[in-house]
């Protein structure tokens, strides 16, 4: 096993702007909703809850965007990020593949989401906007926004969904450490979360209601706006980078991917990695295939509807055209909690729609089986998350194999799994099975659409 690993870049060769990817669709999503009038909002309806700096990347169609000297004074401290070829990997599975990583858990958050975090928190602080309101599911992204939050020396307060709050514990500290106020989600806090709380006060909490609680938090203060932490616009164009830098990365490694994979949640990592290989492929005609990878249990890519929907519960949220199992929808409690999100990216739900992203489904005992085979090989635990684009890689090499092909893979691994070892030793102990969402339970989920 001979030749280089890693492919690194210098501080000085990290990207100056993002790709926005609304510069080369051949379709753009229809228009967000109003969640009250039904009629299509302008930059001035979103006012209330996020900075015209942020309003003005979410609809441009400028194919790049400067990123400003601050921001990249704060993404120098751990971008560029490595790529790694994964050889031991490629050697246990005995396949001609090659296999590639980007590996986002070398960030302070351990994750891709302080990639966005940052020029979030940046662009608020510069309209004088003092406390950020925010939701989390797993974690992750509160304690992102939270160490952004301290970078910019503003308040941030994250709405936990609270079966997350009470079983990661360690998360909520991170949070604490870097100065955050974190609420358990439904809280007597809100007007969404005391109503929940009155119809159901054992409520675990979703993403959905927690992410009420947070626009309502901010919409009723003037200090204070929103932050999310995926799917929107201008989440997608900060995490270009990712896939700008792992261009780069791949022409000195000498190959060019076959097949480009992330997981996909929200949809953020899987556009940071894919969205600026998607642009070779709508302006350049390239032979590249793009994959996202989805759990099985919240099938929203390979099983949801292509619709309007509410981002959240109490319909405060801007109606938005996406894959969606329904903004009421309960996901089962499966281990990667950040891909649990009822709707996904509009851009990525068109690149799918418009048949120029594939999806896939897989089951979690697959998926951490992968994970395992992987840190045994290459060292670094997967985030559950980030551990569906590993295994999906695997079954890509193993096809080539079968095949007689050596197909080239990038795949993006898009955080460590380091505060996620609880999931590892019930896996371990075989207590982990798989959730196929039952056709009935999609069915129901799918019944509460907004009428448009
Ligand atoms: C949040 C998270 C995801 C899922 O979110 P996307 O917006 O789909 O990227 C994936 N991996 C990790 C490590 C995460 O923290």
């Amino acid at each position: 096993m001979s030749g280089d690993i890693k492919f690194l870049l210098t501080e000085k060769e990290m990207p100056t702007h993002w790709y926005n990817i609304q510069a080369d669709m051949p379709n753009l999503p229809d228009p967000p909703l109003h969640p009250g009038t039904m009629q299509p909002i302008g930059p001035q309806d979103l006012t209330p809850i996020f900075p015209m700096g942020l309003i003005m990347q979410e609809v441009s169609q400028d194919r790049w965007i400067e990123i400003p000297d601050e921001v990249r004074d704060i993404l120098r401290l751990w971008r560029p990020s490595p790529l790694y070829r994964a050889r031991r990997l490629e050697k246990a599975l005995d396949t001609p593949a090659r296999i590639f990583y980007k590996y986002e858990g070398v960030s302070p958050a351990g994750s891709h989401k302080l990639n966005t975090a940052v020029p979030q928190a940046y662009f608020n602080k510069k309209e004088g906007v003092k406390r950020l309101a925010t939701e989390t599911g797993a974690g992750q992204w509160g304690i992102a926004l939270s160490q952004a939050c301290n970078f910019f020396d503003m308040e941030c307060t994250v709405y936990m969904v609270k079966v997350s709050y009470n079983q990661k514990p360690y998360r909520r500290s991170l949070m604490e450490i870097f100065g955050s106020n974190v609420i358990p989600s439904p809280s007597n806090q809100t007007d969404s979360g005391r109503k929940i709380l009155q119809d159901f006060p054992d409520s675990p909490g979703s993403l959905g209601i927690a992410i009420s609680e947070a626009v309502e938090d901010a919409a009723k203060r003037e200090d204070t706006n929103y932050a999310l932490g995926s799917v929107l616009n201008h989440v997608c164009l900060h995490q270009s980078i990712i896939g700008l830098e792992a261009k780069e990365q791949m022409a000195k490694a000498g190959y060019y991917p076959d097949v480009v994979i992330a997981c996909c949640g929200g949809g953020s990592n899987f556009a940071g990695l894919a969205f600026p290989f998607a642009h070779d492929k709508l302006a350049r005609d390239a032979r590249v295939r793009l994959v996202a990878v989805e759990p099985i249990s919240c099938p929203t890519l390979t099983r949801g509807e292509y619709q309007y929907d509410f981002g959240d519960v109490a319909g405060l949220a801007p109606i938005v055209k996406m894959y969606t199992l329904g903004a009421g929808f309960m996901p089962p409690g499966i281990h990667a909690g950040g891909l649990r999100y009822h709707g996904d990216s509009p851009l990525l739900s068109r690149l799918v729609k418009d048949g120029i992203v594939e999806a896939i489904g897989l089951g979690q005992t697959s998926v951490f089986n992968g994970a395992i085979l992987f840190a045994k090989n290459e060292g670094i635990i997967p985030a559950p998350e980030s551990a569906h684009a590993v295994q999906a890689a695997i079954q890509e090499a193993l096809a080539a194999k079968e095949a007689g092909e050596a197909r080239t893979i990038l795949f993006n691994m898009s955080g460590h799994g380091l505060l996620d070892l609880p999931s590892y030793d019930l896996f371990l102990a075989g207590k982990l099975e798989d959730f196929p969402l039952p056709e009935e339970d999609l069915k129901v989920a799918l019944k509460n659409l907004p009428r448009v």
